[in-house]
């Protein structure tokens, strides 16, 4: 270990930045946030450094470095792009045993910056030891995208019954017991999703029963419409804490690859007319897990509350008081247009967009059509492939011109994705000519004409229609505009 990783308190310390430039605002805002007394050396400020010393946020002493400025000081900061001038600023600060930091220059340096993620009070350093700055700062991005916003707003809360528990658990072991339970559940969850009041109450229950059982929860979570990436960092992180998942067909096994290893794992349904489990099982199952203390993630395609069905779930749920929380995911409709290159709204062709499921009610398509029908709008559909025959028809009987372009896109957001394009008329020939299979959504508006031109998807040649598959050699990670 080249540095040994410290962390100073700075409250009220008088501290010294030499330079006034951004560099040195950089390191002003940090030392700031860190409640330190700063006085700033440097001939000229940058604006916001002159704006702070205004304000009284900070003391300037316009001019040049001289020695005898360092004394007196906890730390010291070089942050000019003159070297003389910061190595006199190392010199004075060494010889009177103060850490000095120059800005880039290890060697110059008794104290380095670290790169930090900051979730105050919790707080991650890292460093290359002044070596590899650059590595330091992607160490660091990987943890922010680990570690949740709220761990700050956690941290606070456990800290402020520290001393409680401590009374309450005097074993060790129970102590940890205790805090991984309540670290590790919905009681935290909470906190982190700003109801501290309903886990302060949870908290002074456990407390006066001595409790450190697990408490079961059930997270209905949206796992987006195929593709790992467009997971949301809130799904990733149940996933990792699950102990039972409860999945249906439409979510992909690279999905449950990201669900922790020794997770429970229940396959429970459904494709079209062959549903596994009923979906009152499925409920009264979620219901029965958690009243077991167990973390029970619900993971659903697309998004929960999109014609998931999430809205009869949490019903039951709530009737049988098992806290719960939901999880949006990107649904498949957004999934699809993205990755299809057809904008749902556009200035041009669409001021709205439609999202609807094609269901049948006494053997036809219940639906508003003249809402449907009107132009200068997009309709996706849902779960309609089975009956593309029949809605592309109700369209055009409705009024919806026969050659308003029409789309549907399998497996969107997948290497698997193909996106093939015609008009209401031509669409449910097509679909059988092309053996298209669920899942697949149906578009239809105007924008759809935009399809392929605004996608990095390969148009094959010498079709009749336009039939878009990913192209093997831009590898399928997004949208990214390349044609
Ligand atoms: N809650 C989901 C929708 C569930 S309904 C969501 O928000 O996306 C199931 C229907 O969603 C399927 O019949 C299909 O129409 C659509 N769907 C889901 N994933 C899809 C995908 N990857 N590609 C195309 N359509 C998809």
């Amino acid at each position: 270990m080249d540095f040994f990783p410290i962390f100073l308190k700075l409250q009220e310390a008088p501290c010294l930045v030499v330079g006034g430039g951004e560099v040195a605002l950089r390191k002003v805002r940090l030392l700031q946030a860190a409640g330190a007394r700063l006085t700033v050396v440097a001939p000229q400020l940058a604006p916001e450094l002159a704006g702070m010393a205004d304000a009284g946020a900070l003391t300037w002493r316009e001019g040049v470095f001289e020695a005898d400025m360092a004394a007196g000081q906890r730390l010291v900061v070089a942050a000019t792009n003159q070297r003389e001038v910061n190595r006199a600023v190392s010199d004075a600060a060494q010889a009177l045993g103060i850490p000095v930091n120059v800005v880039d220059d290890p060697e110059l340096s008794t104290y380095i910056t670290p790169a930090i993620v900051d979730r105050s009070p919790l707080v991650i350093a890292v460093s290359t030891g002044g070596g590899v700055p650059v590595l330091a700062r992607l160490v660091r991005a990987r943890l922010e995208s680990l570690i949740p916003a709220g761990f700050g707003q956690l941290a606070r809360f456990a800290a402020g019954f520290r001393d409680r528990v401590k009374a309450r658990f005097g074993e060790v072991e129970a102590r940890r017991a205790f805090w991984e339970s309540v670290l590790e559940g919905p009681l935290a969850e909470a906190v982190m999703n700003g109801d501290e009041s309903m886990a302060r109450q949870d908290m002074e229950r456990r407390l006066a029963e001595a409790d450190d059982r697990p408490s079961g929860a059930v997270y209905l979570v949206g796992a987006g419409p195929g593709n790992p990436d467009l997971l949301t960092f809130r799904a990733l992180r149940l996933m990792q804490q699950a102990d039972a998942v409860l999945f249906d067909n439409l979510v992909a096994p690279e999905l449950l690859e990201l669900v922790r290893r020794d997770a429970e794992r229940i396959h429970v349904g459904k494709s079209r007319a062959n549903h596994t489990l009923p979906q009152e099982d499925i409920n009264l199952l979620m219901v029965r897990l958690a009243k077991e203390g167990r973390r029970v993630l619900r993971l659903k395609g697309g998004d929960p509350f999109t014609f998931g069905r999430g809205g009869e779930e949490i019903e039951t749920l709530a009737e049988h008081g098992v806290p719960f929380e939901v999880v949006p995911g990107i649904t498949s409709a957004n999934g699809a247009a993205s990755y299809a290159g057809i904008p749902l709204t556009h200035r041009d062709h669409a001021q709205s967009v439609t999202f609807v499921t094609g269901h049948k009610k006494d053997g036809s398509i219940s639906l508003d059509w003249p809402a449907l029908t009107r132009p200068d709008q997009t309709v996706v559909v849902y779960m309609g492939l089975t009956m593309a025959g029949e809605l592309c028809e109700a369209f055009i009987h409705n009024g919806k011109p026969a050659d308003t372009p029409a789309a549907v896109v399998e497996w969107a957001t997948t290497a698997r994705q193909r996106t093939v394009v015609g008009t209401l008329s031509t669409l449910p020939a097509l679909i059988s000519a092309y053996d298209v299979a669920s899942p697949a959504l149906i578009i239809i508006g105007s924008v759809v004409s935009l399809a392929g031109k605004l996608s990095w998807y390969r148009r094959i040649e010498n079709e009749p229609v336009t039939i878009a598959v990913p192209d093997a050699a831009s590898a399928p990670t997004g949208n990214q505009g390349r044609v």
